[in-house]
């Protein structure tokens, strides 16, 4: 449409127009909003978005027509409220899903994940991890392929979580160390062409593990509200880092930030598969761990399981608990150095290092307080992680992040 409006309609015209662009512009935020269950009704949401009831209930009808969210115009008034309570916001139970998909030293797994980091459905987890990556990639996604079968959802896209860091802008996971896949492998490429082969429409993304469980808890779980969140987590073998600040992953020049792993926490500690020799990726995994208490590591169940169980079930057996002092006292010299540097709001810790946290919070805290200068004086908050599968839910979270930067354009 071009030209001159109607001068008979132009004011009314203008109006709509601009509450349509208006609208427009607040649509992906206004999902943001409501992923993130920062908006449950329509009032907040207006007041969020600094928008007119007008507009916000536009882009509430909108992402409703798009099937994203749930609209409930009559909710219950709670017992003794007065008045008419505002229209409750939800995401849609049946809307679109991501696919995710994870690999780790232990095997992998593919599952479904709504908005919300809702996980819809998962398939089985595999145990063993092939040396070639486009085999296990080809397995991973047909088992998600299947989901999607299944269930009848739609799909908007692909995220796949590796135990690597991953070399931006090509998707190269640079040092897969647990894994037997080749150092370089052009992990994106292959997980785009296999999502492509499985007939799956929307675009494929892979990152780092950790980088996607910080994600999925800053969205979702213990970071929610955190402006620079630090996120230290052990995967079933090495120990990874990540950092949000103001919601986003900050990923350094070419995504190879916080490789917290090679730390050094124990000088004359043992090699560690980087050439240095102490690092808090060997001082302070699972294995590390069950070197520590003297268990040999059985074959039975991952090493990560069997690590946890442990201080879980048997932590009045002395050499358990020495083991595990030990190793928080490793990891609280790598957080007590981080802390240094990077002057975090929050710590969520993941994997093993939720059950150390668990186990004796008191003695980990103390550990970063004395060895960081900032955290004698100001004593940074350390959570343990608490969504089930975060790394899968943040590797939908990157499948998603089309649709919440422009939910119009992603779906139509
Ligand atoms: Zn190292």
């Amino acid at each position: 449409m071009s030209g001159k409006a109607d001068p008979r309609t132009a004011g009314e015209g203008t109006t709509s127009r601009t509450r349509l662009d208006r609208g427009r512009g607040a649509l992906g935020p206004a999902l943001e909003l409501v992923h993130t269950g920062r908006a449950p009704t329509r009032a907040v949401l207006t007041a969020e978005l600094g928008v007119t009831r007008a507009t916000a209930g536009a882009v509430a009808a909108e992402l409703e027509a798009l099937g994203l969210i749930r609209v409930d115009a009559r909710p219950g008034a709670a017992a003794g409220s007065q008045g008419r309570p505002s229209h409750r916001l939800s995401v849609a139970e049946d809307g679109p899903v991501a696919l995710a998909a994870q690999v780790h030293a232990d095997g992998f797994r593919a599952a479904l994940v709504g908005l919300g980091g809702r996980i819809v459905a998962t398939a089985p987890g595999c145990e063993t991890v092939d040396a070639d990556p486009a085999k296990v990639l080809g397995s991973v996604v047909e088992a998600g392929a299947g989901l999607l079968r299944t269930t009848g959802r739609r799909c908007v896209g692909a995220g796949l979580a590796v135990p690597s860091a991953v070399a931006e802008p090509d998707g190269l996971a640079l040092n897969p160390l647990h894994l037997a896949w080749p150092a370089g492998a052009p992990v994106r490429r292959i997980f785009a062409e296999c999502v492509r082969a499985a007939g799956i429409d929307g675009p494929a993304f892979a990152a780092n593990d950790v980088n996607l469980a910080a994600l999925a808890e800053h969205r979702h779980g213990a970071g929610r509200g955190a402006r620079d969140l630090l996120c230290v987590a052990t995967g079933h073998r090495g120990v990874g880092g990540a950092l949000v600040l103001d919601g986003r992953l900050h990923t350094g020049s070419s995504g190879l930030a916080l490789e917290v792993g090679h730390l050094t926490v124990n000088p004359e500690g043992r090699p560690c598969h980087c050439g240095s020799r102490g690092c808090l990726d060997v001082e302070a995994d699972p294995l590390a761990f069950l070197t520590a208490a003297g268990r040999d590591p059985g074959p039975e169940v991952s090493l990560l399981q069997q690590a946890n169980d442990l201080i879980r079930h048997h932590y009045d057996d002395e050499a358990v608990r020495g083991a595990t002092e030990a190793l928080i006292d490793r990891l609280g010299l790598g957080l007590a150095g981080l802390v240094n540097i990077l002057n975090p709001d929050r710590i969520i810790l993941g994997g093993l290092h939720r059950a150390l946290l668990d186990a004796d919070p008191q003695r980990l805290r103390a550990v970063v307080a004395d060895r960081s200068l900032w955290g004698q004086s100001g004593g940074v908050p350390i959570l343990p992680c608490t969504l089930d599968h975060n790394s899968l839910v943040g590797a939908a979270e990157l499948a998603w992040q089309p649709v919440l930067d422009d939910p119009l354009t992603a779906l139509t």
